[in-house]
């Protein structure tokens, strides 16, 4: 099978990531070798901080959305959101810290948020 190769950041392992997980914004992957997880574009390019992390939340968002279903996107427009699908959002949420770490800083998800559904989020914790 066909494959695009990656290379894992923290370890440097080289592989070939199949085609089949890369998504039109590219694919978060979790190293084989050392369990580290990063993000790079549909070309293979390793994105960035700033950018790897929200490429975490935008994926995170995908699995959200393809969870729920366009329902959410109704929700967000009729500004029920938090009311109908706060558990999802808190589980995305909590997906997103898993994948990005703990201390990942929350504005990627806030703004990847936002650039989705227009909604703010008040982050857990605050910051
Ligand atoms: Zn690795």
């Amino acid at each position: 099978m066909k494959g695009l190769p990656v290379q894992c950041p923290a370890c440097s392992t080289r592989y070939l990531l199949p085609q089949s997980l890369l998504g039109e914004a590219g694919a978060n992957v979790r190293c084989p070798s050392c369990g580290r997880e990063f993000a790079v574009d549909a070309a293979g390019t390793l994105l960035g901080p700033a950018q790897e992390i929200r490429g975490v939340a935008r994926h995170v968002f995908d699995e959200l959305v393809a969870r729920v279903g366009p329902d959410l996107e109704a929700a967000a427009r009729e500004r029920r959101l938090f009311a109908e699908h706060g558990p999802a959002l808190l589980e995305a949420w909590d997906e997103f810290r898993r994948r990005a770490g703990t201390n990942a800083p929350s504005l990627p998800f806030r703004d990847e948020l936002r650039a989705r559904f227009g909604v703010e989020l008040f982050p857990p914790g605050g910051e």
